[in-house]
C-alpha cells in the first residue's frame, strides 16, 4: 500500500486514529484525559476532536461532574458514523450483516450457494459485491470480516477448509482484489469469541472459551483477553481430540475424534443403525423423538453428552477458563445434553478449577456473521493485530474523503 500524505499528514492520521480508538474504548471521555493518556498537547487534541465532531464521527456526551468550575465536556463515538460488514461462510450458504460501531445489526442478508462447486468462489464474490454495494450507500464501510469453518491463518488470511474444499486458499488476498475494501478473515468460532469479547459476556472476562455444537465441534479460546490462534492459526481443533481409541472414522481421516462421536452426523448414524430414526431421517427427527420422550433417542444424546462433558473437563484442566459459552445449531437439543454433560464435567474437572460458569445460547445463524463483522471493529478499536488491514479500516473511517480503495497500492 502507499500513502499519499506527507510526514505531517501521516502523524496527524496516527494521532487521529489513536484518539478515535481511545474514545471508542474508553468513552465518554474528556479532552484533558485524552491528552494526558496519549501524551498529546491539548491544542492537538482540541483541533483533531473538533474535526471529528464536524465530520459526525464523534459527539459530545453528558458533562462529567467536577469539583467546582465548569464540568468537562465528554466525547463519545457516534455509533452510526461507520459500518462494518460481516459474513458467515458456510459450505452451502452465506449470511451477511451490516453492523454499526456498537455491533448492532442494521441489515441482514442470506444466500444459498455451493461454495465447493466449480465456480463457487466467483459466485460468492458476485453475491458479496451486491451486498456491499447496497451497504456502502451513505455511510463509510470500514471493511468486511469473514468467519470460515476451517484452519485460518488470520495474519495472512489463508484458509484450509476440508468442508468447503479449500487448501491454502488465499481468501483475503483474492477478496481484497475483487472487492477493493479491507478484508479480515478468521475461523468462524474465533469470530464468535471475538464478538463475545468485544460486546458480549466476554467483555469483562479475560479467559473464556466458546464451544460450538452441530455438524462438528468447534472451539474458540480467549486467553489473557485475546484470541489464542496457535501456530498457523490451527488452535481450537477440539473436535479432533481422540476420545475413543480405534473409534469411528472422522471426516479428518483419523479415528475416534470427539466430533466423530458426538457431532450431529455421528448421532444420526447411531440412531439410524439402531432404528431410533428411519434410514433417511436426520438430526431433526432424532431431536423430535427425544422431545417426545423416546428413551432410545434420549439415551443417544445422554451418551454423547457424557463424552463431551469429559472432553470439556480435560480442556478446563488445561486452560482454566472463567466462562464456557456453548452455542451452535446443536444447542437446539441442549435440554437432552444438559444433565449428563454437567455430571461428566463435574466428575472430571480438577476440583480447584470448578469456579467457572457454563452459559448456553439459543441457536442464531446471524450471530456468527456479527462475529465476523467484529473482526473489523476489533481492528478498529484495539491495538494492531494486522497492520495493513487496520490502517485501511482506520482510513476508511477517520478519512471519509479518502476511499479505502484509493489507498491500496
Ligand atoms: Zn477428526
Amino acid at each position: 500500500m502507499s500513502y499519499r500524505t506527507g510526514a505531517t499528514g501521516l502523524t496527524r492520521d496516527l494521532n487521529r486514529a489513536a484518539i478515535l480508538r481511545l474514545i471508542g474504548l474508553s468513552g465518554p471521555i474528556a479532552r484533558t484525559s485524552i491528552a494526558g493518556r496519549l501524551g498529546l498537547s491539548p491544542a492537538t487534541v482540541t483541533s483533531i476532536t473538533r474535526e471529528l465532531i464536524d465530520s459526525g464521527i464523534v459527539r459530545t456526551a453528558d458533562r462529567a461532574p467536577s469539583r467546582g468550575g465548569r464540568p468537562a465536556l465528554l466525547l463519545e463515538i457516534v455509533s452510526r458514523s461507520a459500518h462494518a460488514f460481516g459474513v458467515k461462510v458456510a459450505p452451502d450458504h452465506l449470511v451477511g450483516v451490516v453492523v454499526d460501531l456498537d455491533g448492532d445489526v442494521i441489515e441482514q442478508y442470506e444466500e444459498r450457494l455451493d461454495l465447493s462447486a466449480a465456480h463457487g468462489f466467483d459466485a460468492a464474490v458476485g453475491v458479496l459485491r451486491s451486498w456491499l454495494d447496497a451497504a456502502a450507500e451513505g455511510t463509510p464501510l470500514l471493511g468486511v470480516g469473514l468467519g470460515v469453518p476451517g484452519v485460518v491463518d488470520s495474519a495472512t488470511g489463508t484458509v484450509t477448509s476440508p468442508l468447503i474444499g479449500w487448501r491454502d486458499f488465499a481468501l483475503r488476498e483474492q477478496l481484497q482484489q475483487a472487492l477493493g475494501i479491507p478484508v479480515l478473515v478468521d475461523n468462524d468460532v474465533n469470530t464468535l469469541a471475538t464478538s463475545e469479547r468485544l460486546y458480549g459476556r466476554g467483555r469483562d472476562v479475560e479467559d473464556f472459551i466458546a464451544l460450538t455444537l452441530g455438524r462438528g465441534v468447534g472451539l474458540g479460546i480467549v486467553a489473557n483477553g485475546d484470541i489464542y490462534h496457535g501456530y498457523g492459526g490451527g488452535a481450537g481443533e477440539f473436535g479432533h481430540v481422540t476420545v475413543v481409541v480405534d473409534g469411528p472414522v472422522c471426516s479428518c481421516g483419523k479415528r475416534g475424534c470427539l466430533e466423530a462421536v458426538v457431532a450431529d452426523p455421528a448421532l444420526v448414524a447411531t440412531a439410524r443403525a439402531d432404528g431410533t430414526i428411519g434410514k433417511r431421517q436426520g438430526i431433526a427427527a432424532l431431536r423430535r423423538n427425544a422431545d417426545a420422550g423416546d428413551a432410545d433417542a434420549r439415551a443417544i444424546y445422554a451418551e454423547a453428552a457424557t463424552v463431551l462433558g469429559r472432553a470439556v473437563a480435560n480442556l478446563v484442566n488445561v486452560l482454566s477458563p472463567q466462562l464456557i459459552l456453548v452455542s451452535g445449531e446443536g444447542t437446539q437439543a441442549w435440554g437432552h445434553y444438559e444433565e449428563a454433560f454437567a455430571k461428566a464435567l463435574q466428575a472430571h474437572v480438577f476440583p480447584p478449577l470448578r469456579g467457572f460458569t457454563v452459559e448456553v445460547d439459543p441457536w442464531d445463524d446471524a450471530k456468527w456473521a456479527v462475529g465476523a463483522a467484529s473482526l473489523v471493529l476489533r481492528t478498529t478499536f484495539t491495538p494492531l493485530v494486522d497492520g495493513t488491514q487496520h490502517e485501511l479500516a482506520m482510513r476508511a473511517w477517520a478519512r471519509p474523503d479518502a476511499q479505502a480503495t484509493e489507498v491500496v497500492a
